[in-house]
């Protein structure tokens, strides 16, 4: 990635060797070396010195086409190839996506499905990298997840090392988890953040009616430490959240029904909302319902033994 002076034809090849002399080799060692110095070890003026570094830094920034852009997106895959496809080809990296819906609607499967599927090969959908869970209800199951990853061909002992769990129980706590969470991405190599599940701890902490601006507030900063964990790490950031029966559509005469947790705030900052329920046996129903992006499209999947599959 790091381009060397001498591969531009910039400067005369006398000048870049005495500039390599100096340890002044690539185009952001010249960029960012004081004009003064650099006059003096190639006996160019300061100002041409100053123009060229001008140059430099123009040529830097480079426009790529967004088809470069969105082949450069990495993606985990769900297990899915229905759901995979209305996520625009798997669980996006840099972004974070929310997973919602009634209990027992296969949220939690899900999360624990890309923790196993984030570790496998780039040609089988993952990322070989590992994954952070955060979990606040006391859900995360070793043994389903050993289960997935055998189902797959993983080494289930590898698979759950794979897994870095922290049980939070207070609001305070899932924030710490989220700013340490940041440390982790540092020292080891992950490619997945799950927080299952977003709102509970917010909604038991909060749960007077005088208290909702206080909740929405933090909650708000909670959701921005997400998602600069997604974009400082490039990380797929995915947290699951409960519904509730949307009271104003209720008494519209619209019917029964729901609506995820922490209402506008997590709605907008959210990058991808997806609204799950249950249909027959196995069978859910994905719905895309909020998105830059992608079509607010349906894709029907199984929860099986195995894990999330067609
Ligand atoms: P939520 O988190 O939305 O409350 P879950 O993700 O826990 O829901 O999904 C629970 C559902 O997953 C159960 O109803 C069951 O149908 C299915 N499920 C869980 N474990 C297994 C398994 N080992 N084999 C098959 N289906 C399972």
């Amino acid at each position: 990635k790091e381009r060397k002076l001498s591969d531009l034809d910039l400067l005369p090849d006398e000048t870049v060797k005495k500039l390599e002399e100096k340890g002044i080799v690539t185009v952001e060692d010249f960029i960012y070396a004081d004009p003064k110095y650099l006059s003096e070890v190639t006996g160019m003026s300061e100002r041409d010195v100053e123009d060229i570094q001008e140059e430099l830094r123009n040529i830097d920034v480079e426009f790529e086409t967004l088809e470069k852009l969105e082949r450069k997106r990495r993606r985990i895959t769900t297990g899915s190839s229905a759901l995979d496809e209305i996520l625009g080809g798997g669980v996006p990296c840099g972004e974070l996506t929310e997973f919602a819906g009634p209990f027992g609607s296969g949220k939690s499967q899900i999360v624990f499905q890309l923790c196993v599927n984030v570790q496998l090969p780039e040609e089988e959908g993952g990322l070989e990298s590992k994954a952070i869970f955060i979990d606040t209800e006391g859900t995360v199951s070793p043994g389903r997840i050993k289960g997935m990853a055998e189902a797959l061909g993983l080494d289930p002992g590898e698979a759950l090392r794979n897994v870095f769990v922290t049980q939070v129980r207070s609001v305070e706590e899932q924030m710490r988890a989220a700013e340490e969470a940041h440390k982790l991405c540092e020292r080891e190599d992950i490619g997945l953040v799950v927080i299952d599940s977003l709102t509970a701890h917010f909604r038991a902490e909060y749960s007077k009616l005088g208290d909702v601006s206080e909740r929405q507030a933090r909650l708000m900063k909670h959701v921005d430490q997400l998602r600069n964990l997604a974009m400082d790490h490039d990380v797929a950031v995915v947290f699951t959240n409960q519904v509730h029966v949307d009271i104003e559509a209720a008494t519209k005469g619209k019917g029964r029904r729901y609506e995820p947790v922490g209402g506008t705030i997590v709605a907008h900052q959210a990058t991808h909302r997806i609204m799950l329920r249950r249909a027959k046996g196995e069978v859910r129903i994905a719905r895309i319902i909020d998105s830059p992006y992608l079509p607010q499209r349906e894709a029907a999947f199984r929860i099986t033994e195995e894990g999330i599959r067609d």
